[in-house]
Formats: C-alpha cells, sequence, structure tokens
C-alpha cells in the first residue's frame, strides 16, 4: 500500500477533518487542481495556499482527486459525485459537501 497523500492546512484529526468542517461526516480531502496537493476544504485552500482555487475541469472527471480520510482509498471526482459513502469503507460522506461542490469541480 502506498503512503497516504499529505493533507495540508489546519487539520485537527488524522481522518482529515479541518478547523472548518468537524462533523463525524467530515472525512474527505480534496485534491486541487491549482496546486496538486490535498486540503479538507476550501476555507483551507483559502487561508493556506498563496494563490486562488482553481476548479477542476469538466473533462477531469476520471481523476483521482478525493481522499477518504478513513481509509485512504482514492476517489475519482466521477465516483465522489455520486457517492453518499467511500466504496472501499464505507464511511458515510457530508451530503452538505454537494452545496459546494462548484468551489471545487467544473459543473
Ligand atoms: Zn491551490
Ligand atoms: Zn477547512
Ligand atoms: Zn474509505
Amino acid at each position: 500500500m502506498t503512503a497516504r497523500p499529505a493533507v495540508l492546512g489546519p487539520v485537527v484529526d488524522d481522518e482529515t477533518r479541518c478547523i472548518h468542517y468537524g462533523t463525524p461526516l467530515d472525512v474527505v480531502a480534496i485534491r486541487f487542481a491549482c496546486c496538486d496537493a490535498y486540503y479538507p476544504c476550501h476555507l483551507c485552500h483559502a487561508e493556506t495556499a498563496d494563490h486562488a482555487a482553481q476548479q477542476w475541469p469538466l473533462e477531469s472527471r476520471g481523476e483521482r482527486a478525493l481522499l477518504c480520510g478513513v481509509c485512504d482509498h482514492e476517489l475519482t471526482i466521477a465516483e465522489y459525485l455520486v457517492a453518499d459513502a467511500c466504496p472501499r469503507c464505507g464511511a458515510a460522506f457530508n451530503p452538505g459537501c454537494r452545496l459546494h461542490t462548484h468551489l471545487y469541480f467544473e459543473v
């Protein structure tokens, strides 16, 4: 098994919760298109990175850009957009993240 990719920003535990989103369901980190680095959320990126966030273009739906903080599985964007839970470990994902889809991915 490969090591988990680094998750940047104010992470508060090893399931990728951060100072902004800390509920039991907040276990997904996003790899940002602009800097190829994982952050727990868009606020973490805004506060930590030195540049504006870019969204993954539509043609990048096959990129593995989501990290399950529970089991380290990396989901493709296409998988994540239709998943309510991690396909490997079954950890439930926060349905509220849907409201922020446009911050991470072109829609
Ligand atoms: Zn970035
Ligand atoms: Zn955050
Ligand atoms: Zn998982």
